[in-house]
């Protein structure tokens, strides 16, 4: 089996078997580019080594033709006295893990091969201090030995030297440090700093293997969503010194600015350093700019080839280099990271120079991105005092009071107060504290932690981990500055930054475009040129996801106010009214009486009184959506929702009687409430269920429908309203609502003497529904599948009692990579979202489907929908752009 690679072997292409730093290299190569010549040693290699706990043999074999290869085109040999070759051993994965796996440069030193290379270079200073830094580094990488002894071991000898800086000390003093490292690693050890470089490169090698596993890559990769089974590869790399004097120097830069996309020279560059110098911070940088002045021909190279790798790769690279005594060696690139507001902006810059196309540029974003730039945020202009800085958790930015638990976030709430919950921690039964709460902080916990996955949940700005920050007996303290309940602070749940005070907040300028237009936009950031490009990037590319996206995109609106808004925001439609709101508050009475009607008059008085309310309602919606399809779903709730609660009625009642005053009318509400309490009201009496049960109810709202309907069309509108059935599990129960609805529909249409013909259609939200849809569909005409409930009835999950109970433990232990409340369950729940689609289809073909479950607004469920065949998605106002780009995304 081969798995070493040369750098001419490979291309950029093929990450997962080099890894991304070795596919990088190999393209550079080809290129032409100055790499120093090196190879790659395969991600199967480590997977081997990961299943039999040692590194095949093959490897070695193939290493040792490699390593000679390296020496020809080098012209030194691995370990000579006089000529040595030196190497760096390289991480790196298909995915980038910033810190997270090691690097050793130098490999190849000795007490020998030292004073050779001190000779080679005439240079004694930079031999010994490239020879301290290989016993550094392997004795931190491969040996397991902790940072403090070395650092402590050189800051001894600056001490005795009298001097601060690194630069300062000179040959003498590192060959003293040489020495007392080396006794380190015995200290440590047990045994001496491996002299055979071999040896040093073998068990190099296998220090990256086994660094894949480390607990915290294992964490970072869970936190990430990178599968464990990938494997690193590793790449050695011939070395070439940085730090020979000041005509050398190692650098990093930028194809363009990372933050605003605009083209020009970012970057840092330090001369006579090597390797980590640069980003380790030990001396200040120098500007890419000032390499100009210093090394005029190297800085020309190093444009020429910037520019070249940016054509190449059409887009942003990142890059690492190194000049040896004035010739300059390519060490690095990747596609680099970026800001949300500098993927859009670059994406239609280079689509500007020709770079790319449209398409392409569409795939360059992401909805998630887009909604980071939705949300609101903290006033650029205005300013702030930094407290401390945690993990952005949930986006958003919240101002407010501090409380500290349930009981002072519901009073100050009460009071009409924002505030932030602030904890150590939160678990689950700090639930009601982080609901009556704009934002919550925690001193503790990762990106996972229970805060942050429900607050994920709630969609509520949450900044957790900031580990500065004691809480502490009612206060916070972070250094010197205490805060107690009601001091203001506000947290940016992006940046994980929090401040003291108050700061005020505003819509971004990429929601003034989405709710107010492009104009309006561009006149809100008028003199703000990038601004001005953020928001004319977004209306490009959301513009061309509308041009070919195959996916209609509606909105979940329960009001026609809702309705508006969502329209605004680019909805095609309503996929979802949930009536049962319409029934709340003041309404409950109402709905209380029908429920509790004795026989059929005193029901249909009840109901008859609700029918002008209703009409109202639907009115309301459909001439906000006018011209649009709008689905209504018959109630769905089960039935205790809109009856007292049980325990508060009992009591109610007890103390009444115990006061020798009874009321009849609660003592007769309260048998009701009893006789209908369900223990699992969730797969109880509701939705076609509470429709069948209690006839009258679906006819009101039908009745309420059609007639809503007429009355508009008489005004010269062109209502579309679809009424939809909830919780059907089988034909019949749809058959015989059906029946009903047309009856109903031409006995209204004979009194006003329209035609109604309006669609009938269907949830498909429980299993057996998926699964007998080809019946079902015999009896709709359309299908909506509500993959929320599809969710908790395939995994059996109560989405509200599971989340904050268990969901951190889940996500942490690997049974979950993400909730499938936000995410659809592809494996799972998308199988019978399949069957339904097949199903539905092959009754009647052209059967119109969609979802309107949250998942209808989250990225990577609208890709599985848009391969699923559904016609549309249907989600909140605010997600509505977020998915438009996404379904037009899954087109490109
Ligand atoms: P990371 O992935 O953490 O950036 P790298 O493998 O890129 O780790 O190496 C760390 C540092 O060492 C980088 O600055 C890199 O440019 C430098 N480096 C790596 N290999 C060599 C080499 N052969 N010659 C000189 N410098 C090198
Ligand atoms: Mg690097
Ligand atoms: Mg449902």
């Amino acid at each position: 089996q081969k798995y070493v690679y040369r750098f001419s072997e490979g291309d950029k292409d093929q990450k997962e078997l080099l890894g991304g730093k070795g596919a990088n290299l190999a393209e550079m190569t080809n290129l032409g580019l100055p790499v120093p010549p090196g190879f790659t040693i395969s991600t199967d290699a480590c997977r081997a080594y990961l299943a039999d706990g040692k590194v095949p043999k093959q490897v070695r074999v193939q290493t040792t033709v490699a390593l000679r290869e390296v020496e020809e085109a080098v012209g030194r040999n691995f370990g000579d006295a006089e000529e040595p070759l030196l190497v760096s051993v390289r991480s790196g994965a298909k995915f980038s893990m910033p810190g997270m796996m090691e690097t050793v440069l130098n490999v190849g030193l000795n007490d020998e091969t030292v004073e050779g290379l001190a000779r080679l270079a005439d240079d004694e200073r930079f031999a010994w201090d490239s020879y301290r830094r290989l016993i550094q580094m392997f004795g931190r990488t491969v040996l397991d030995i902790p940072g403090e002894p070395f650092s402590e071991a050189l800051d001894a000898r600056k001490e005795e030297r009298g001097v601060s800086n690194d630069v300062e000390l000179d040959a003498e003093d590192w060959r003293a440090v040489v020495d007392a490292y080396k006794k380190v690693v015995v200290e440590h050890t047990g045994e001496d700093f491996p002299q055979d470089p071999r040896q040093q490169l073998d068990l190099a090698i296998e220090a990256v293997f086994r660094s894949w596993n480390t607990e915290r890559a294992r964490l970072y990769r869970r936190r990430e969503r990178i599968p464990h089974s990938l494997g690193t590869a590793v790449n050695v790399v011939s070395m070439v010194f940085g730090n020979m004097g000041d005509t050398s120097g190692t650098g990093v830069c930028f194809t363009r600015d990372p933050s605003t996309g605009h083209t020009g020279v970012y970057g840092d560059y330090l001369q006579n350093a090597q390797g980590e110098d640069v980003v380790a911070g030990i001396r200040n940088t120098l500007s890419l700019e000032e390499l100009k002045d210093i090394d005029g021909k190297s800085y020309r190279e190093l444009r020429r080839i910037m520019r070249r790798l940016e054509t190449h790769y059409r887009d942003l690279c990142d890059i690492e280099f190194t000049i040896e005594r004035g010739k300059l060696w390519m060490l690095q690139t990747r596609v680099g990271k970026r800001t949300a507001a500098a993927a859009f902006r670059i994406a239609c810059q280079l689509d500007d120079e020709g770079l790319i196309d449209t398409d392409e540029a569409l795939t360059r974003v992401t909805g998630s991105q887009l909604s980071q730039l939705l949300f609101p945020q903290f006033d650029p202009h205005a300013e702030r005092q930094l407290l401390a800085k945690g993990l952005g958790a949930s986006p958003g930015a919240a101002v407010g009071g501090i409380v500290f638990d349930n009981a002072q976030a519901e009073e100050e709430k009460a009071k009409g107060n924002d505030v932030i919950l602030v904890r150590r921690e939160t678990s689950p039964e700090d639930l009601p504290g982080m609901v009556a709460s704009r934002g919550v902080l925690t001193s503790r916990g990762g990106k996972t932690s229970h805060a942050a996955v429900v607050a994920r949940g709630m969609g509520m700005c949450a900044v957790v981990g900031a580990e500065a920050i004691a809480v502490k007996d009612g206060e916070i303290r972070v250094g010197d500055t205490v805060l107690h309940r009601g001091d203001v602070i506000a947290i940016d749940g992006s940046t994980g930054e929090v401040f003291v005070g108050e700061v005020p907040v505003v819509d971004s300028p990429v929601m003034t475009y989405i709710a107010d237009g492009l104009d309006a936009a561009l006149e809100a950031a008028k003199g703000d040129d990038d601004t001005l490009e953020l928001v004319e990037a977004v209306d490009r590319l959301l513009g061309h996801a509308d041009d070919v996206r195959r996916l209609r995109v509606r909105a979940n609106a329960d009001t026609g106010e809702d309705a508006a808004r969502a329209r605004k925001h680019g909805a095609e439609g309503v996929g979802l009214c949930r009536t049962e709101h319409q029934f709340l508050g003041d309404r409950r009475v109402q709905i209380e009486r029908v429920v509790l009607a004795d026989g059929a008059e005193q029901r249909e008085k009840a109901l008859a009184e609700l029918l002008p309310l209703q009409k109202q309602d639907f009115r309301e919606l459909l001439e906000a959506m006018d011209g649009l399809p709008t689905t209504i779903r018959l109630i769905d709730p089960p039935l205790h929702e809109f009856l007292p609660d049980l325990t508060d009625l009992s009591v109610t009642v007890a103390l009444a009687e115990e006061r020798g005053e009874p009321d009849e009318h609660d003592v007769e509400l309260l048998t009701a409430v009893r006789r209908m309490h369900e223990q699992n009201p969730m797969l109880g009496l509701r939705g076609v269920r509470l429709g069948l049960r209690l006839p009258g109810l679906f006819a009101l709202q039908i009745r309420a429908i059609a007639e809503a309907t007429v009355e508009l069309r008489g005004e010269g509108k062109d209502p579309q309203p679809e009424i939809m059935v909830p919780l059907i599990g089988s034909q019949r129960e749809l058959q015989l609502v059906r029946d009903e609805a047309e009856k109903l529909l031409a006995e209204i249409a004979e009194e006003t003497g329209e035609e109604l013909d309006l669609a009938i259609g269907c949830m498909i939200e429980l299993p057996r529904a998926a699964l007998t849809a080809a019946r079902i569909a015999e009896e709709a005409d359309f299908f909506s599948f509500g993959t929320n409930d599809l969710t908790q009835t395939t995994w059996g999950f109560s989405r509200d009692d599971v989340e904050g109970a268990f969901f951190a433990t889940y996500l942490d232990n690997g049974v979950l990579t993400i909730s499938p409340f936000e995410t659809l369950d592809a494996d799972g729940v998308g199988q019978l979202v399949e069957a339904g689609v097949k199903g539905g289809r092959s009754t009647k073909k052209k059967l119109k489907m969609g979802v309107c479950g949250e998942h209808g607004g989250d990225p990577e469920s609208i890709h599985f929908f848009h391969r699923a065949g559904l016609d549309y998605v249907s989600c909140s106002p605010f997600r509505v752009p977020v998915a438009r780009l996404e379904a037009g995304r899954a087109t490109v």
